[in-house]
């Protein structure tokens, strides 16, 4: 089952283009940055407490022959929310920034081949940690045009998944490659895959396909939506194909840059 998550539609219209169609837009409009713009402050104003929250639990966790099992556990317990508050917060800020076309994205051209190596090598440790071997198979730049930061969270975000939701043993194999004048990031995954009825779903955000089950394996279930997003605003897509049990291939696909390959 292949599946294009969301569509070139809403981006291509532009709220620019929308605006000078119809100036009765105009309040919504406003009132709807406005909104972008509170939930990018919010979840930026989060960070600072958080911060010093995880902080007072680090010490008192280090004074830990001091305290009895069930004090530890509860220290435990904080401070595993308090990461999950700081990535959802994190991953609210970069869509709410990604939501508000007027912000100005970084525009450097990336070799694509190199940003997904590096990103490979940051997430490393956590495959070895659930014996699951990442590997990336191409060596050849390709470049692309676009935000460095929001490409390497999205790849970051996508990695994550194919790491998350995989078996003991199991593999990721990473590669680019250039198509119909397209550059193409691939990750193919031995992990559980996704049923059919929950793919057209995926790019919601927080849908998740096991929300018993996604409480223990972290996640904020943005990162889809976040890669989506990052895809689209660099005018290019995502794709996801997948069965249940039968692993997943995400693919990235950015254009080319013009006058490099
Ligand atoms: P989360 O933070 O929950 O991982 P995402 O937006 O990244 O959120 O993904 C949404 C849901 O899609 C996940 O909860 C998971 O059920 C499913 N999913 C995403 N990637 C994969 C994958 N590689 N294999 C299996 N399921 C996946």
């Amino acid at each position: 089952l292949l599946l294009s998550i969301g569509g070139v539609a809403l981006l291509g219209a532009g709220v620019g283009g929308l605006f000078l169609a119809d100036r009765a837009l105009l309040p919504a409009r406003q009132a709807w940055l406005k909104q972008q713009r509170f939930i990018a402050d919010a979840s930026h104003e989060l960070r600072t407490p958080l911060t010093l929250l995880r902080a007072d639990a680090d010490v008192l966790l280090r004074g830990r022959k001091h305290l009895d099992e069930e004090d530890t556990a509860l220290l435990d317990d904080i401070i595993g929310e308090t990461t999950h508050m700081t990535r959802l917060a994190a991953n609210l800020l970069t869509l709410a920034r990604l939501d508000s076309s007027n912000v100005h994205h970084e525009q450097e051209v990336i070799d694509l081949t190199e940003l997904a190596t590096r990103v490979v090598h940051r997430v490393q440790s956590l495959a070895e940690q659930q014996q699951i071997t990442v590997q990336i198979t191409s060596s050849q730049p390709w470049q692309v045009l676009g935000d460095p930061v929001l490409l390497e969270q999205a790849i970051l975000g996508l990695l994550d998944n194919a790491i998350k939701y995989n078996h003991a043993g199991g593999q990721v194999n990473v590669r680019t490659m250039k198509q119909n004048g397209q550059v193409i990031l691939e990750i193919q995954d031995t992990g559980r895959g996704i049923a059919a009825e929950h793919l057209p779903h995926l790019g919601e955000r927080f849908y998740r396909v096991d929300k018993a089950r996604a409480r223990s394996v972290g996640g904020t279930g943005l990162g889809l939506s976040i890669a989506q997003e990052s895809a689209l605003a660099h005018g290019g897509q995502l794709h996801i194909q997948s069965a249940s049990g039968q692993g997943t291939t995400v693919r990235l696909t950015l254009p080319v840059v013009q006058g490099h390959h």
